[in-house]
C-alpha cells in the first residue's frame, strides 16, 4: 500500500498530463524558433499555453515567461529587478518564511554588494503584517518579495493589502504563487502583483517548467544570455513538452477538483482532532489554503512528543509518504527557519510533520492514513508509556 500526502512537495503527474509530454515529445520535437512547419507546431503549442496560464492571471499572454521552474522565476525576478538598476545599491524587503529560492537569492544578493535587504517578520500564525511593510518602505527599495501561501503550514498573505501598499508607494511587488496557482484565486490585478511565480509540478504538472508573470514596466535584466527566446528573458530553447504538460495540468485542475482535495482536508483535520486530542496545528483552521496540515503532537507526561522526521520514518515504513516539514530541507536536524519565526521553541518545531493533499487523494485514504499515523505513534512511544 502506498498514500502519497505530500504534494506541496511534488504532486504527481495525472494520465492526462504524461500523455501529452509523450505527445509533445514525440510528434512535435522541431525546435519551437524554426520557421518551418514542424518547428512552428511546437511554438503554437507553447502559445496556446501561455494563453492559459494568462487565463488564469488575468493578464495577457505577452506578460507571461516561461522558466525551468519556480526557482528560476524568483531568481529572474529579484535578480533582474536588483541588476536593472544603475546606481545606488537597491533595498528589498523579503519576508521571513520565503522559501529559499527567495530568502537566499536576497541574502546572496546583498553577499555581492548588490542589495540591501530588511525582513518582514510574521506573527504566530505565519502571517505579515502590512503595517510593518509600509514602515520598512524607503525611497531606494527596489522590490518587495512575499509569498502567496506557504509551502510548510499553507499560510495566506494578505498580498491584495501589501500590494496596495507597495503601489501607493511606486514599489514593485514579486509573489510567489507557487503552492497557490490553481488552488486560490491569483489575479494579478486583484492581487496588485506586479511579479508573480508559478510552478507546474505543484499542481500535477512535470517537473522542470514554470512561470514568471511580468507587468508591463517593470525593469528586469535577464539571468541568461543566448537566443533571446521568453521576449529576451530566459534564453533558451523552451521546453514544448514540459509546458504542453504543464496546459494538461492547468485543463485538469477544474474548480470541482480543487473543492474536492479542500474538502477531503478539511475532513482529513477533523479526523485527527478527533483521534488525537493532543495535536497542535501550525496551519491555521481560518486563514490558510486548507490542503497543507503542519502540525506536531505535544509532550504528555511519560511521554514526549516524537520527532518530525521519526514520525515521517515510521509512516514511510508503512507506505505512508508525508514530509517532517519542506522537502529541500529534509535530512537537516536544523529546525524549520518559518516555525521558529512564527514563535515555535526549536523542539516544537522539530517535531513537526506536514501532509499535504491532493487531486491524488481519495476519501477512503483518510482512514487508512489515521491508522498508519496512529501505528506509527505507538512504535515511537518509549516503551512501557501509557
Ligand atoms: N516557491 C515555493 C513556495 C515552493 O513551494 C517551491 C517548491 N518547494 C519553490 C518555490 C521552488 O520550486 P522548484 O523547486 O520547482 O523550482
Amino acid at each position: 500500500m502506498t498514500l502519497y500526502f505530500d504534494h506541496a512537495a511534488s504532486a504527481p503527474p495525472t494520465p492526462e498530463v504524461i500523455a501529452r509530454v509523450a505527445e509533445v515529445q514525440r510528434d512535435l520535437f522541431g525546435n519551437p524558433g524554426a520557421a518551418h512547419p514542424c518547428g512552428q507546431r511546437a511554438a503554437r503549442a507553447i502559445e496556446r499555453v501561455r494563453g492559459q496560464v494568462a487565463t488564469h492571471l488575468g493578464c495577457f499572454p505577452e506578460r507571461v515567461v516561461f522558466t525551468s521552474g519556480a526557482t528560476e522565476a524568483n531568481n529572474i525576478a529579484l535578480q533582474g529587478v536588483v541588476r536593472a538598476r544603475r546606481g545606488a545599491v537597491p533595498h528589498l524587503i523579503v519576508a521571513t518564511t520565503e522559501h529559499p529560492s527567495v530568502l537566499q537569492v536576497a541574502r546572496a544578493l546583498v553577499d555581492l554588494g548588490e542589495a540591501t535587504l530588511d525582513l518582514l517578520s510574521v506573527n504566530s500564525v505565519g502571517q505579515v503584517n502590512p503595517e510593518e511593510l509600509r514602515g520598512l518602505l524607503r525611497p531606494d527599495t527596489a522590490l518587495v518579495s512575499v509569498m502567496h501561501v506557504n509551502n510548510e503550514t499553507g499560510v495566506v498573505q494578505p498580498i491584495a493589502k501589501l500590494g496596495r501598499i507597495c503601489r501607493a508607494a511606486g514599489v514593485p511587488l514579486h509573489v510567489d504563487a507557487t503552492q497557490s496557482f490553481m488552488k486560490l484565486p491569483t489575479e494579478v490585478d486583484a492581487l496588485h502583483a506586479d511579479l508573480l511565480s508559478i510552478g507546474a509540478h505543484k499542481m500535477h504538472g512535470p517537473k522542470g517548467v514554470g512561470a514568471l508573470y511580468v507587468r508591463a514596466g517593470v525593469a528586469l535584466r535577464p539571468l541568461s544570455f543566448g537566443g533571446g527566446q521568453e521576449g529576451g528573458l530566459r534564453a533558451g530553447t523552451p521546453n514544448s513538452a514540459g509546458i504542453a504538460g504543464f496546459g494538461a495540468a492547468i485543463a485538469a485542475y477544474t474548480p470541482a477538483e480543487a473543492a474536492r482535495v479542500l474538502g477531503l482536508s478539511r475532513a482529513l483535520r477533523a479526523l485527527l482532532d478527533e483521534a488525537f486530542p493532543h495535536i497542535v496545528h501550525h496551519s491555521p483552521d481560518v486563514g490558510s489554503i486548507g490542503t497543507i496540515l503542519s502540525f506536531r503532537f505535544a509532550d504528555r507526561p511519560g511521554r514526549p512528543a516524537p520527532r518530525g522526521g521519526a514520525l515521517a520514518a515510521a509512516l514511510a515504513r508503512r507506505g505512508v509518504q508525508v514530509s517532517a516539514s519542506a522537502a529541500c530541507c529534509s535530512g537537516l536536524d536544523t529546525p524549520s527557519a518559518v516555525l521558529t519565526a512564527m514563535g515555535l521553541g526549536a523542539d516544537e518545531a522539530r517535531g513537526n510533520l506536514r501532509v499535504s493533499l491532493g487531486r491524488s487523494n481519495q476519501e477512503d485514504e483518510l482512514p487508512a492514513f489515521l491508522a498508519a499515523l496512529r501505528a506509527a505513534l505507538e512504535e515511537l512511544a518509549p516503551k512501557g508509556s501509557a
